[in-house]
């Protein structure tokens, strides 16, 4: 099978959202008026994000997913992707499994992959995608204001859970595996979330290297501090089965969650209640944007917790 063959049977679909899909020189694509572009890249390297035994279906859905989630983090809707990809071998049964994983969640969210470049080389994914979204409705780390609440999605933590489990750290219950690979390995990108709240907030970031580290650019961008309340973080059950001091470092500094940190002003607490309700998504209030810099967690007496936590950085 050659590049061409090889692209035209797994990457090849009908592209709904353009005008010209996969196939020529570029893709062609129409904007919807008033709408701007947000447009971002995510890579996944081999043993640097993924473990080369990953089910490949999953990380087909994965590899969009992190893209998918900071169209979320950005309050855009995601139309169009671009893949490219790296492969040390035409491996069949690993490209159909891929790709099944990949264009599952694409048709779940309406988004089309249009092109992309196709090369042999040590397994690594990198993908492009574009999205709009009305200039004054998105979501941007240099909009929180001081006295906004601090609003989280889902439960932090789970997923470095999954992850400590088979970096062979900790050993999780049966009862709770399941559901902690599937938050490391399958990831739910808060699309809806970052499209409703619109009306409510105009502040949001994906949580992906950890909640501290990822409020912190919120911090650095918008010129204030922020205050969270160790006690109102939502805590998953999951996180039970472990002592908890490490139940506090992986919902602070865990990261791969792709849940959505979002500020608003205070007056918007019930309608974002009834927003979490309406989307069954968990969203819990975990404190407040104060004046300074940096992020401080206090913990039931309002002292400041001692912890350094780190998010995750590559160079770091
Ligand atoms: P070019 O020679 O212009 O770089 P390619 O031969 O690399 O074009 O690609 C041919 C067509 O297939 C282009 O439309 C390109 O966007 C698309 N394409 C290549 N690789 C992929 C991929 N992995 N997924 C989706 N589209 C791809
Ligand atoms: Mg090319």
């Amino acid at each position: 099978m050659n590049e061409f063959e090889l692209i035209r049977q797994y990457f090849q679909r009908p592209a709904p959202n353009a005008l010209l899909g996969v196939g020529d020189d570029a893709a062609l694509l129409l904007p919807t008026p008033g709408k701007v572009l947000a447009v971002s890249s995510d890579m996944l390297v081999c043993d640097r994000h993924f473990f080369a035994d990953t089910d490949p279906y999953w990380l087909g859905h994965k590899a969009l997913a992190v893209n998918l989630s900071d169209m979320a983090a950005m309050g855009a809707r995601p139309r169009w992707f671009l893949l490219s990809l790296a492969l040390p071998a035409v491996d069949k049964d690993w490209l159909a499994r891929f790709s099944a994983g990949l264009f599952s969640l694409a048709d779940a969210h309406d988004v089309s992959l249009v092109g992309g470049d196709t090369t042999r080389g040590p397994l690594n994914l990198s993908l492009q995608i574009i999205g709009e979204v009305a200039p004054e409705q998105a979501l941007r780390r240099d909009q929180a204001r001081q006295g906004d609440d601090i609003w989280i999605s889902g439960y932090p933590g789970e997923a470095a859970l999954g992850l400590r489990h088979l970096q062979q750290m900790l050993t999780l219950p049966a009862a709770h595996l399941d559901l902690a690979l599937q938050r490391l390995q399958a990831p739910q990108p808060r699309v809806a979330l970052g499209l409703a709240l619109a009306p409510y907030s105009r502040c949001a970031i994906d949580i992906s290297d950890g909640l501290v580290a990822d409020l912190g650019h919120v911090c650095a961008a918008s010129a204030c501090a922020a205050e969270i309340h160790l006690a109102a973080l939502p805590r998953s059950p999951l996180l039970h089965s472990v002592d908890v001091d490490l139940a506090s470092q992986l919902m602070l500094a865990g990261g791969d969650d792709y849940e959505l940190c979002f500020t608003a002003a205070a007056g918007h607490a019930d309608a974002i209640g009834s927003l979490s309700r309406q989307l069954g998504l968990p969203l819990t209030r975990i404190g407040r944007i104060v004046a300074g810099s940096g992020v401080r967690v206090l913990q039931a007496d309002g002292q400041p917790l001692p912890l350094v936590l780190k998010g995750f950085d590559h160079f770091g």
